[in-house]
C-alpha cells in the first residue's frame, strides 16, 4: 500500500464515527490522537433539518472535541451558493423552521408568494404538505429554478429510519416535471470544495472517511480526493464489486485509519 502524507480528514458521522448515538469502538480515540498530531479534521452531513452549529453541539456532547468550524452540512453549502451566485434571489423555500431561519439570518430573501420566486429550495420538512407542495410546482411551471439540499431517501433516527430529504424532492421532481438543477449534498463536491478551503490544505493531502458508496466514496471521487470506506456502516465487502468504482482504501473501522499514516 503506498503512503501518502495526508494532513486532513473529511468524515461522515452517522455509520462512520457514531451509530445512533453511541461511538464505533475505537472512533473517540483515533480522533483525539490524529487531532493531537495536527491532522486536521472536518465532519459532513447531508442533514440539512439543523444548523451546522447545533450539528457540532452534538457531537461535541457525545463526547468528541469539536469546533463550530469543524462541522459543515448540505444547509450550509446550499445558503453559501445562493449568496454567492444568487444573492438577489427570491427563494420559496420547503423546509423545517430552523433551515428557512438560517438562511434568513444569511440574508437570503424568503418569499411565500409563488408567482414571484426566482428559486425553489427543497429540504427534509416534517410539515411538508400539499399545499407546499403545490406552490413550489407553481413556481418552477413559472420559471423558478429548483434547488435541493439532498437526495438521502431516508433519516437514520435512533431505531430506525424516517423519510428523507430525498423522498420530498422526489415529490417535487414529479409534479415540476424535472430533477433537481443543483443538489448540494454528498455525492455532490460542493461541500467539499468549502471543507478544503476551511482546512487550508490542498485536495491530495486530504482524505475522506465513510461508510457509503453512493454518497462518500462517489463524493470523494467528485472532487478528487482520495477515499478509505470504512465497513462499520451501511456496505459490507460483498458489496463493492456492484460498483462501477472503488474507494482507494478499505478498513474494517475508522480505528483502522492509523495504517494509512504510518
Ligand atoms: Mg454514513
Amino acid at each position: 500500500m503506498t503512503k501518502k502524507r495526508y494532513r486532513g480528514i473529511l468524515a461522515d458521522v452517522d455509520g462512520t464515527i457514531v451509530r445512533g448515538s453511541t461511538f464505533i469502538p475505537g472512533a473517540r480515540e483515533t480522533y483525539d490522537r490524529f487531532r493531537d498530531r495536527g491532522i486536521r479534521w472536518i465532519f459532513l452531513s447531508n442533514n440539512a433539518t439543523i444548523p451546522a452549529t447545533l450539528l457540532a453541539k452534538r457531537i461535541k456532547n457525545l463526547g468528541l472535541n469539536v469546533t463550530e468550524d469543524q462541522v459543515l452540512n448540505s444547509a450550509v453549502a446550499l445558503i453559501r451558493s445562493l449568496n454567492k451566485e444568487r444573492p438577489d434571489a427570491r427563494v420559496y423555500t420547503v423546509g423545517e423552521p430552523a433551515f428557512v431561519n438560517a438562511m434568513k439570518d444569511a440574508g437570503v430573501v424568503v418569499v411565500e408568494d409563488s408567482e414571484q420566486v426566482d428559486i425553489v429550495v427543497a429540504a427534509m420538512d416534517r410539515s411538508f404538505s400539499y399545499d407546499k407542495l403545490a406552490r413550489a410546482q407553481a413556481a418552477i411551471h413559472a420559471g423558478a429554478a429548483f434547488w435541493a439540499s439532498n437526495l438521502d431517501p431516508s433519516l437514520p433516527i435512533e431505531d430506525g429510519f424516517l423519510p428523507g430529504a430525498g423522498s420530498i424532492i422526489a415529490a417535487i421532481e414529479t409534479a415540476a416535471g424535472h430533477p433537481p438543477d443543483r443538489v448540494f449534498g454528498k455525492p455532490s463536491p460542493d461541500m467539499a470544495f468549502i471543507a478544503l478551503e476551511q482546512l487550508g490544505l490542498p485536495v491530495e493531502e486530504c482524505l475522506v472517511v465513510g461508510d457509503r458508496m453512493t454518497t462518500d466514496i462517489l463524493f470523494a471521487r467528485n472532487a478528487g480526493i482520495d477515499s478509505a470506506l470504512v465497513l462499520t456502516g451501511a456496505t459490507s465487502r460483498e458489496d463493492l464489486p456492484r460498483y462501477s468504482y472503488a474507494p482507494d482504501y478499505v478498513l474494517d473501522s475508522i480505528a483502522d485509519i492509523r495504517v494509512l499514516f504510518e
